[in-house]
């Protein structure tokens, strides 16, 4: 009996080698579930296939071997986006969205909107001016948690939905319960002071479109936000993002670089 053919639409979130010249790809496919496939032969550079998987690429796959770790047997590209893979700061922003993807996404449990999410913010990501990169990423980390059931609060205490204010000065907040607390919440929950701007700065962010974020003003607070997404993503997800230190570690290269 044949085995099984299905065509898949997918963005390419990570590769590993296997053998000598394959790769296993892991992908977000279209319902937002993960599917793992081997590409054979995609490592050698006359493989026509070889840059349409390219990293955070969007393509139509055809998979043969259903579930599990089909074979890519076919694939044809549908978006690239060249500055992702030359411009090492963006790479790095894109590395970290993929990177918390794939850590989140489970094979057979669709999450809705999560493909046109990634896609709509990898553009974002080649496309927004360099100072716009970790608003760009820390927005993507708090509306992933959001999507997946985990959102978290900036305006209200997370524990008694009182509003915590947005003037000058610290907010307590919780990144085990759910975000900011008010004074009396505050007591039973284990909680960090975050300036009330940089939780404002993380409220707007977690509300507005990729676009509007991409058009924010340079402000002094972004590193900050992003911070606080990178924490956040950790305790809600588990997953301890390597790539964050990376984009960090390099844009404060590229900012010393720029002063010298
Ligand atoms: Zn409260």
């Amino acid at each position: 009996m044949a085995s099984p053919e299905v065509r898949e639409e997918a963005i390419v979130l990570k590769k590993t080698k296997l053998a000598e010249s394959d790769l296993i790809l892991h992908l977000l496919v279209n319902d937002g579930s993960c599917e793992r496939v081997v590409a054979k032969g995609a490592r050698k550079p006359t493989n026509a296939s070889s840059a349409t998987l390219d990293l955070f690429n969007c393509v139509t796959l055809t998979i043969v071997g259903g579930k599990g770790l089909g074979i890519a047997k076919g694939s044809k590209l549908q978006e690239h986006h060249d500055e992702l893979l030359i411009d090492p700061l963006r790479f790095a922003a894109a590395s970290v969205m993929a990177e918390l993807v794939d850590a989140v996404i489970q094979p057979d449990l669709p999450v809705p909107r999560l493909f046109d999410m990634v896609r709509t913010a990898l553009f974002q990501v080649a496309k927004a001016p360099e100072d716009a990169l970790p608003l760009v990423v820390a927005a993507f980390a708090f509306k992933l948690t959001a999507l997946i059931g985990m959102r978290p609060s900036f305006a209200a205490c997370a524990c008694c939905g009182a509003p915590v204010g947005m003037r000058g000065g610290s907010v307590r907040f919780s990144y085990a319960d759910g975000g900011a607390a008010c004074a009396a919440c505050a007591t039973d929950m284990d909680t960090v002071g975050v300036s009330q701007a940089t939780l404002a700065l993380c409220d707007s962010l977690l509300h507005s479109t990729f676009a509007d974020i991409a058009q924010m003003d340079p402000t002094s607070s972004a590193w900050d936000a992003a911070s606080v997404a990178e924490m956040w993503a950790l305790r809600q997800t588990g997953a301890r993002l390597r790539s964050f230190s990376a984009f960090k570690t390099l844009s404060g290269c590229l900012q010393a670089a720029s002063v010298i």
